[in-house]
């Protein structure tokens, strides 16, 4: 594979980055992922506007415009050969040549890599069908939430809590009530009405969930942003989680409890099929 690092592209195992970088001793660092379908990217301009709000939100220089990114992308998905699959993108504050909590001087230049991931049949995925079972966890992130930072640890172990449960993922509860999944925005569908937590610090703004609920008006459906609760997930019709690489997925069983039938309801089935049609036909 491929991948490029600060300015080069690389073989991966050539690539290399210092031990001195703020991501690796600090997590001071931000990313995007963007998906492949038929080797085009899927909303590649609401990722690279994210990043700059992340970046922003840190202080941390952009060190390449809209183009650049789309030129470094469209590389790496073309030399890899994607059709369906994913670019990682990371960027850091660089890496000074010490370790220390003040931020490096100014000219420090962030560090940029970038990778694909090849997934073919990324849009068939078996899960879409028979959707996913999520446990509970107690969400004990960091309160900027919606920075998409590299710090992914609590999130990592959310998502070993679901595994050893025999679940798909983790969704994360404070203060009662559901903030997000451990990579992915939760929702829950009741008389045909959507419900999703509002957009905050307490949750990642996610690029799906900004199409997905554009598609859902757009469709005359019902949207409500506001917090709900364990309880009120497992009385409800259909749920979902919407990510970039998960596009619409659905969900089955919260804390063992089955949603309706216990299987994918058709308004979830709906939302992914408008989605994926409509992002294939806007793909860049
Ligand atoms: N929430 C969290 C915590 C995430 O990590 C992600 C994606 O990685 C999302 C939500 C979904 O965001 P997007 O739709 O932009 O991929």
């Amino acid at each position: 594979r491929t991948v490029y690092v600060n300015g080069e592209y690389l073989p991966e195992d050539q690539a290399k980055v210092s031990i001195f970088d703020r991501a690796f001793l600090m997590a001071d660092g931000v990313y995007e992922v963007t998906s492949v379908l038929g080797g085009k990217l899927i909303d590649f301009d609401g990722h690279v506007a994210r990043l700059q709000r992340s970046l922003d939100a840190l202080e941390i220089r952009n060190p390449l415009d809209r183009d650049a990114w789309l030129e470094i992308h469209r590389h790496l998905v073309s030399e890899n050969g994607i059709e369906d699959g994913m670019v990682y993108l990371q960027v850091t504050r660089g890496a000074p040549g010490d370790r220390d909590f003040a931020f490096p001087p100014e000219d420090t230049p962030p560090t940029v890599v970038l990778f694909t991931q090849n997934k073919p049949g990324l849009a068939d995925n078996p899960a879409a069908k028979t959707g996913i079972k999520v446990i509970s966890v107690e969400d004990q992130r960091w309160a900027r939430r919606d920075i998409k930072t590299v710090q992914l640890l609590y999130p990592s172990m959310a998502k070993m809590m679901a595994k050893k449960a025999g679940c798909d993922d983790a969704w994360l509860v404070e203060d009662g009530a559901v903030t997000e999944g451990t990579s992915n925005n939760a929702y829950i569908i009741k008389g045909g009405k959507i419900i999703t937590r509002q957009l905050s610090s307490d949750i990642l703004h996610g690029i799906t969930r900004a199409a997905v609920l554009r598609f859902a008006r757009e469709a005359q459906m019902e949207v409500e942003e506001r917090a709900f609760t364990i309880a009120e997930a497992q009385a409800a019709d259909e749920a979902f989680v919407t990510s970039a690489s998960a596009f619409v997925m659905p969900v089955i069983e919260v804390d063992g409890v089955a949603l309706g039938k216990g299987t994918p309801g058709p308004v979830v089935a709906r939302l992914r099929e408008i989605y994926l049609e409509e992002m294939r036909k806007a793909a860049i």
